[in-house]
């Protein structure tokens, strides 16, 4: 079977390897550079977690992500991950950590919740105002993004026989009989298509463009005193909403950097806009950095990025078969990253055994076993 990929963020990547591993003859493209900087999926980090708030269906998901990436590792020859634990902290009539531990409870993965007057004992880099309630669960860590679609791209160009076409837009796509065209009159046939163009994909698929919109998002990484740098490459993933803004942190790992955002989606920007981010977007964030983290005084912002991805009303992704032979693929939402692998696993699987698409994007909408 031959297959035709847009888009070279970690879906369609992971989809070309997982269709080349089904034994498929398999063509990317990509309009940017492989990896593309500007794209969702290249970043130092991408937290991978357990706690779904009420989601159960991606809460379910994430011991198969975590069983994907294995497999991804082996093809890699290198394990870009390292593991955090997760604390969840919630507040102010926020329930997210709650749902979390709830639904976990639910699928036999209990998280340990522990009493708010017992952080600064065990977390000693926290401050503990206007948190409520704790949870705590071993597992969750960093995936390093930016590294895993490089490795990723030079070994579907190597070892795989991907071939890659970095820098070729692809201007229309017809799904149903699997053709793309790359300006100049030239196309490109296939038995099968799919579209995986991150925030860009209402450009190329305008049908879809109210149900996928770009949400610019800003996140800070952050210079501290030596002596604090040293305890947070200790310190867990912090997932917490005690208020409006609900923030996350990512530890730094193995030489990456300590990076803090936020949850709120703007829906809003274009992704080929500019990208430079000011500090004022993000005093929401740092002024609950201030209330949360100690020592956050003598933190220094070392560079803000500013970065895209699709988000839908309900926030789950989109895996559908809108044509006799061709995918669009957008599991993102601000959450995708994770499933990365698992996604594409799954997609070549079903393109390959013929597996009911109905089925297929039910799945990846997390509906199996959700309430
Ligand atoms: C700030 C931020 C924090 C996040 N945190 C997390 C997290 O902690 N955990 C998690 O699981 N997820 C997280 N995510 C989400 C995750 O990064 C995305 O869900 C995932 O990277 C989406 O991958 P993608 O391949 O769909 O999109 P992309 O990586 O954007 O890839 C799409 C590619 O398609 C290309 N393209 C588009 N149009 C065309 C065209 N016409 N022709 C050719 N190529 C085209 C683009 O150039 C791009 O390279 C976060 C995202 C952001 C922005």
């Amino acid at each position: 079977m031959k297959a035709i990929v847009v888009g070279g963020g970690v879906m369609g990547l992971a989809t070309a390897w997982a269709l080349a591993r089904e034994g498929c003859d398999v063509e990317l493209f990509e309009q940017g550079d492989l990896p593309n900087a500007t794209g969702s999926s290249f970043d130092e980090h991408r937290l991978i977690r357990h706690p779904y708030g009420e989601h159960a269906g991606y809460a379910r998901m994430v011991d198969d992500a975590y069983a994907a990436w294995d497999l991804l590792w082996t093809e890699l020859g290198q394990r870009l991950y390292a593991p955090t634990g997760t604390l969840a902290l919630s507040g102010n009539g926020a329930l997210w950590a709650e749902r979390s531990a709830a639904a976990l409870a639910a699928i036999g993965r209990p998280m340990t919740e522990i009493p708010v007057a017992e952080l600064p004992r065990r977390f000693p880099l926290l401050r503990t105002g206007g948190v409520e309630r704790a949870f705590w669960i071993e597992s969750g860590g960093v995936l390093f993004a930016q590294d895993i679609v490089a490795a990723l791209a030079r070994r579907l160009a190597g070892r795989r026989g991907v071939a890659l076409h970095p820098r070729t837009q692809v201007r229309e796509v017809d799904l149903d009989r699997a053709r793309i065209g790359t300006g100049a009159g030239a196309t490109h046939g296939a038995d099968v298509v799919v579209v995986a163009a991150g925030a860009w994909v209402g450009r190329l698929l305008p049908s879809l463009a109210r149900r996928l919109v770009p949400s610019r998002q800003v996140v800070a990484y952050f210079d501290l005193p030596a002596e604090q740098q040293a305890a947070w490459t200790r310190g867990p993933m912090i997932i917490e909403q005690t208020g409006d803004v609900g923030l996350y942190l990512v530890p730094p790992r193995q030489g990456r950097g300590l990076k803090v955002g936020d949850h709120a989606f703007s829906r809003t920007g274009d992704p080929d806009a500019g990208r430079t981010a000011s500090a004022a977007e993000i005093e929401p964030l740092l002024a609950r950095c201030r209330s949360l983290l100690e020592g956050f005084g003598e933190w220094r912002i070392e560079r803000l990025k500013a970065c895209f991805y699709t988000v839908t009303e309900d926030e789950r992704f989109v895996v559908e078969k809108p044509g006799a032979a061709g995918w669009v693929m957008s599991p993102c939402s601000g959450h995708g990253f994770k499933f990365g692998a698992l996604m594409g696993l799954e997609l070549a699987r079903t393109i390959v055994s013929g597996r009911d698409p109905a089925l297929h994007a039910r799945w990846a909408a997390g509906r199996e076993g959700d309430t």
